[in-house]
């Protein structure tokens, strides 16, 4: 290869004397290399997906295409308010759609995820109580059955979280709650549907005495997949609520994002929101509204992540306010098919009629061979992803399904063979499932290690 030098462009000194290390090979070479890696992912464009808690649904092609419209996809976040007003109106509309789904009053699009929602939330709750004469309030009280990042994300806000048990149902118990509420306590922090994919039938005795007590009620609502179209957070009583856009508004996920998880508030919190927010004149004209002195400031640079948040607009206009309670519904019935399909075999320990998704236990297996781990790597092999697994930490050996309202009656019915199919194994031929993975790349990934010490970046070898 000629050595390329520019000196009318480069100075001198940042020329490279000696050809960089590049590997010669053909295109062909470069395609085929490529495309093998690309086949080595499972994804949900590949097969059934049921990753509990994540809700890894079909992402409808036209999202993207919407997002790499030049109009959103080439923008610089510096251009004057002018020259972008057509991002600001679809942020601005997508803001009055969420609050439309979850019955509040106002909402942040900033948040990088779900959990950065829930932070941007907790925080919004502590300069509240600073602001109300409840700085002492320095106590979130958390359900066993909410999500891990809502602890995580009030332990970061400097909050003590107490633990409430579950009731025998799998639910918050009201007397238990009663008696953890104080005038230490800023923030009940709920997860609805909670990680047993159970609705709180509770849920305005809870909000109300919660209220009573002069705390505020924080509702994870990444599970929205269950309740949009159905259900409100803000008629729940709800002070605050995050949703997760990449999960029920359908943008692609995992492997660490991007993703957006939006935060509304009712009035109580509404002057703490983040800057800017989004505004809109009478005469029609978007701007960014940076004029607001209690607010905790900001969460995200620039506009937060707007290619999400053009994917869930085109998602919510598409589906429209029927579509998307279709869409709860089916995710419902889809678990709840599930469910009264696998029961037999796999007991599920708070059975009754779940939301979205539903947790199962491998309790009994497992002493043969039949761990949750070995069912799910077993799984693998016939060329679906597994369940969540050894999620809620409030059942035994749990594999968490979310098969959502996009499979079909043969996905599932699929999946329910596999299940029966690992369930025979496990009594006839244990070593099968507890070798398995038997057919993929890489069979047991020593996972601690490849998350604390990652190889993200080729070199060439010595
Ligand atoms: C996924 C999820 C979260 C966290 O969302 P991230 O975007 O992954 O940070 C929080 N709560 C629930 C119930 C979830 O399912």
């Amino acid at each position: 290869m000629p050595t390329l030098t520019l000196p009318t462009l480069l100075p001198g000194v940042r020329l490279r004397e000696v050809p960089p290390r590049l590997p010669e090979v053909a295109e062909s070479e470069v395609v085929r290399h490529y495309t093998r890696l690309s086949q080595l992912n499972y994804s949900v464009d590949t097969g059934f997906y049921p990753l509990g808690s994540c809700t890894m649904k079909h992402n409808p092609k036209l999202n993207d295409e919407m997002a790499a419209v030049p109009g959103f996809a080439r923008l610089h976040p510096y251009q004057a308010e002018e020259d972008v007003q057509g991002v600001l109106r679809l942020m601005y509309e997508l803001e009055q759609a969420l609050l439309a789904i979850t019955g509040l009053r106002r909402a942040t699009l900033q948040p990088a995820a779900g959990a950065h929602g829930e932070l941007a939330g907790i925080l919004m709750i502590k300069a509240y109580h600073r602001d109300h004469a409840g700085a002492q309030r320095d106590t979130v009280v958390i359900p066993d059955s909410a999500h891990g990042t809502n602890l995580a994300s009030a332990a970061m806000a400097g909050y003590r979280v107490v633990e409430l048990p579950s009731s025998p149902r799998g639910l918050i118990d009201i007397a238990t709650l009663r008696r953890n509420l104080s005038e230490r306590t800023a923030a009940i922090m709920l997860t609805n549907p909670n990680t047993l994919g159970l609705f709180e039938d509770d849920i305005l005795e809870i909000s109300d005495l919660a209220h009573r007590a002069g705390a505020l009620c924080y509702y994870d609502g990444a599970n929205l997949n269950a309740i949009m179209g159905k259900a409100r957070p803000g008629d729940m009583g709800m002070d605050v609520v995050h949703v997760n856009l990449h999960k029920t508004f359908s943008t692609p996920h995992g492997g660490g994002g991007p993703g957006a998880g939006p935060v509304a508030v009712g009035p109580e919190l509404e002057p703490y929101l983040p800057l800017p927010l989004m505004h809109r004149s009478k005469e029609g004209v978007y701007t960014l509204d940076y004029d607001r002195p209690h607010s905790i400031g900001r969460m995200k640079g620039f506009y937060g992540n707007v290619g999400v948040m053009v994917r869930a607009f085109t998602y919510i206009l598409r589906m429209g306010a029927d579509g998307l309670t279709q869409a709860s519904e089916d995710a419902v019935l889809n678990a709840n098919y599930l469910r009264a399909r696998l029961r037999q075999l796999y007991p599920v320990p708070f059975d009754r009629v779940c939301m979205h998704e539903f947790v199962i236990t491998a309790a009994e297996l497992a002493a043969q061979g039949g761990s949750a781990l070995n069912i799910a790597k077993r799984i693998l092999d016939f060329g679906m992803h597994s369940p969540t697994i050894y999620f809620p930490l409030v059942v035994q050996e749990a594999l968490m399904i979310e098969p959502t309202e996009t499979e079909d009656i043969r996905t599932l019915d699929a999946f329910v063979d596999v299940m029966e199919q690992i369930g025979r194994e496990i009594l006839k031929d244990p070593e099968l499932v507890r070798t398995a993975p038997h057919s993929t790349p890489v069979r047991r990934p020593d996972e601690v290690n490849a998350a604390r010490n990652p190889v993200l970046r080729w070199s060439p070898r010595a």
